[in-house]
């Protein structure tokens, strides 16, 4: 017998349709690219994604059409969020952070026809325009009075290319199943692979990520996502924001720990969300000006294992802090790890050492941890394998693949890292399994390594590489950045490490730098580090 309830497909648009009706007055704050606050509401979204959709059918964009865009986080990039999809076009949120090669093959393999691009960028685009084989028009995210001289042959103001059109606009009935975004993994290795979310999947993220265990703000919430709409839909906030009706409040192009603090006290912010080095440069500012948010009730973590003194310093602050792990093939938020009831008679060492985890799948996605061989190990929290997943918002086959072609024979996303998982479910990642350090053919694992040297009091920032052995195959060494003021010796911190970890996981060398390179999603560049430190001892 089949159920007798209303198909109704699970649609983007229907999700600002939603805000607009039930929380129509809720503020969209944007400190601008051009400078001033702008405020507007999520009926001003709504009204003004639909003459965004009109002014993108009248320029001949269709159903399936792929449309980029480089931008901050925005009032404007908000209006793209619905509008493309909306229409049943797609999203292609590029990251300007890429190197201009990488620019100019995801423009071309995705094969936009219009790119939207904030001020910022201009130049960025002008320099690879003539290399752009589908890309026909360039839309400024600007108004008249800041439009730009540019080499870009006719290249439009955005303001006055949606002014021409009205609201009145239905949003047409799609398949849920219809493509509604594309975002690019990093590439660090060959050439970046497009994943494509659907409808569905982009809704079903947005619900799962909202549930109580997960990122749940109520629609008394004011947000403001640091996490870039250029990368992996800013973990999806912006569309679970129209969902749960909060204010959001955009940051524009300023992510420097000031401008974030004086924004965060302008609009009252309570959740925040942001990766470890846009918190470290919050909190470096609080630190040393003293300043604090007395209205920040939660600063959310994730794309790279968090530092222990970094969620120390806002649980110190009276800041609740949840971390969650993903990938862009996973939309990403898939594992969330948060301190509940149980754990408040826990001493602050205790609680932190829950915090580190990457946590609890969400309901509809799936783990479980695979050996060499693929059989899955156990969850006893000490036996690691390689993490696999699946579920309604994970990648099956990236853009131009066969449904599927991504997953192994059982149909799981092998996600290439390395986890433990324990009886409760709470998923550790302890490498990257490109990452991991085989020295006398026993693992060593770089996180584990990393974090026990950021414990050092004279230590800021650290990581682990593996470097060619004669004897051992690999030997890790740590390159690590001091705190300021701080002048640890090596002598000093091999000593600290003793008393942590096991001899032979002691680093063969210490070297000091002052800052970590970092790729264009803000985490540590390994590759680079070992293309620079990873000559070999003895080999
Ligand atoms: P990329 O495009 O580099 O894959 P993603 O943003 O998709 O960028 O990164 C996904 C990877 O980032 C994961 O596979 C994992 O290795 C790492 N990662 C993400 N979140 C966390 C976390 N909370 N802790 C540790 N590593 C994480």
């Amino acid at each position: 017998m089949r159920g007798l309830m209303m198909e109704t497909p699970l649609l983007v648009s229907s999700l600002v349709e939603h805000a607009a009706r039930v929380f129509p007055d809720t503020e969209i704050v944007t400190r601008t690219v051009e400078g001033p606050i702008h405020r507007c509401t999520w009926k001003d979204v709504r009204s003004r994604s639909r003459r965004l959709a009109r002014a993108l059918q009248a320029s001949g964009v269709r159903e399936a059409d792929t449309v980029a865009t480089l931008g901050w986080n925005t009032q404007r990039h908000l209006e793209l969020y619905y509008g493309v999809p909306g229409l049943g076009a797609v999203l292609h949120t590029v990251n300007p952070r890429l190197h201009s090669t990488q620019l100019i093959y995801v423009l071309n393999h995705a094969a936009d026809r219009i790119l939207f691009v904030d001020l910022t960028f201009v130049p960025l685009v002008e320099a690879v325009w003539e290399q752009l084989d589908t890309v026909r028009t360039l839309v400024i995210l600007t108004d008249r009075k800041h439009m730009p001289e540019t080499t870009v042959p006719g290249a439009v103001c955005y303001e006055e290319w949606i002014a021409g059109h009205d609201d009145d606009y239905a949003w047409p009935e799609l398949d849920e199943n219809a493509a509604a975004g594309i975002c690019y993994t990093s590439g660090t290795t060959g050439n970046p692979k497009g994943v494509v979310f659907s409808n569905r999947s982009t809704v079903l993220h947005a619900m799962g990520s909202s549930l109580p265990d997960a990122f749940p703000v109520s629609a008394d919430g004011v947000v403001l996502p640091v996490v870039p709409m250029f990368h992996v839909m800013a973990w999806g906030v912006p569309y679970a924001a129209a969902l749960s009706g909060y204010k959001l409040v955009m940051p524009g192009p300023r992510l420097d720990g000031e401008g974030l603090t004086e924004l965060m006290n302008l609009e009252g912010v309570t959740h925040y969300f942001g990766v470890p080095t846009v918190h470290l440069g919050l909190l470096a500012h609080w630190e040393t000006s003293g300043a604090s948010v007395p209205t920040l009730k939660l600063a959310t973590t994730g794309g790279a294992a968090p530092a222990r003194s970094m969620l120390r310093a806002f649980l110190s602050r009276g800041v609740d802090v949840r971390h969650g792990w993903g990938m862009t093939e996973t939309s990403p938020v898939a594992t969330v790890s948060r301190l509940t009831a149980r754990h408040e008679g826990l001493d602050e060492d205790g609680k932190i050492d829950v915090l580190v985890k990457q946590g609890r799948p969400l309901y509809g996605v799936e783990l479980r941890i695979v050996d060499e061989g693929g059989r899955p190990l156990t969850w006893d929290g000490r036996t690691s394998g390689e993490l696999q997943i699946r579920g309604p918002w994970v990648c099956s086959a990236y853009l131009g693949g066969e449904p599927g072609s991504a997953l192994d024979g059982e149909g799981w996303f092998p996600t290439g890292d390395v986890a433990t998982i324990d009886p409760e479910g709470r998923m550790k990642i302890t490498d990257r399994k490109k990452d991991l350090i085989k020295s006398g053919g026993e693992w060593i694992s770089s996180i584990d390594l990393e974090d026990m040297a950021m414990r050092h009091p004279e230590i800021a920032r650290a990581a682990v590489i593996g470097v060619p052995h004669e004897k051992w195959g690999e030997r890790p060494v740590l390159i690590a950045v001091p705190t300021p003021g701080g002048d640890p010796s090596k002598q000093s911190v091999l000593e600290f490490l003793e008393g942590l970890v096991a001899r032979w996981w002691l680093p063969d060398d210490v070297i000091f730098v002052d800052a970590l390179p970092l790729g264009g999603t803000g985490k540590v560049q390994k590759t680079e580090l070992r293309a620079r430190y990873g000559g070999g001892i003895g080999v």
